[in-house]
């Protein structure tokens, strides 16, 4: 029996609403699905913050349906955070639900090179929809998606193609989720009073990989940038339990810190 979490399939939440689909990475997992995080803001609307396999099963499981969705917004391209991309593209594009395809609009953003990543490696399997809009966007410092203000800045991961980390503001509150990224002032900067932020945490300090977070890393960046409230996700297999994170992370940042796990949910 799928797990279907009913709180988080109400049309219409009292407030803007998280929930972790996918906390792990691209280590396949059992426990952690890849990444995926569903928002959705009070307004009705449906944003999808990366699309890592299986996320559309993820999303079945939380009662939330791939074509409710209105945005999917990608941090990078790896395949990690963009596997299901194309399931969800070929998905809306064929199968019609309750008698009749799709008609309301797709927004997809992602990093500069978006565009045409989305042309030569998704529509050119799934070919372009027809029956409904599909905008396909690269991130602008703001933009506003579906009524709701989308923030970004570039951050530091890959030598080989471009990465943001998202703000989203809706509701009087602002969630920020940082995609895979190393240490840098402008996500600070972009966090700073965040109610609630996601960071990547990879490893411990004394794994610590380039172009990814650790979680000493992840506490400072969250005592710098004053945020409310953290949640570590991202979590590749360590040494020991992943539970040795929070530990690392609580000595910097003396906030509310939590460890992802897959359909957790917050209320923001
Ligand atoms: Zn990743
Ligand atoms: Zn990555």
């Amino acid at each position: 029996m799928p797990v279907v979490i009913e709180s988080v399939s109400r049309k219409s939440p009292a407030s803007m609403r998280l929930t972790i689909l996918g906390s792990g990475t691209g280590v396949p997992s059992l426990q952690r699905n890849a990444p995926g995080y569903l928002l959705q803001p009070t307004n009705g609307s449906y944003f999808l913050v990366d699309c890592g396999s299986a996320t559309l099963r993820q999303l079945e499981q939380v009662g939330v349906p791939y074509h409710r969705l209105d945005a999917v917004l990608i941090t990078h391209t790896h395949a990690d955070h963009i596997g299901d991309l194309m399931a969800l593209i070929h998905a809306l594009r064929y199968f019609p639900v309750d008698g009749s395809l799709r008609t309301k609009p797709l927004y997809l953003l992602g990093p500069p090179g978006f565009i045409d990543f989305c042309q030569r490696v998704i529509l050119s399997v799934t070919g372009r929809p027809t029956h409904f809009e599909l905008h396909i966007l690269e991130a602008m410092a703001s933009q506003v998606v579906c009524g709701v203000v989308v923030d970004s800045t570039a951050t530091v991961h890959s030598d080989h193609f471009h990465s943001v980390a998202w703000r989203i503001h809706a509701d009087g509150k602002r969630v920020v989720l940082s995609g895979d990224c190393d240490d840098d002032p402008g996500l600070i900067q972009l966090a700073e009073q965040a109610d609630l932020l996601v960071l990547e945490c990879s490893t411990l300090a004394s794994g610590k990989i380039r172009g990814h977070l650790s979680a000493d890393l992840c506490g400072r960046i969250a005592q710098q940038a004053g945020v409310k409230q953290l949640v570590l996700s991202h979590l590749y297999p360590i040494d020991g339990p992943d539970e040795l994170r929070l530990s690392e992370c609580q000595r910097y940042y003396q906030g509310a810190v939590t460890l992802a796990t897959d359909y957790e949910v917050f209320e923001i």
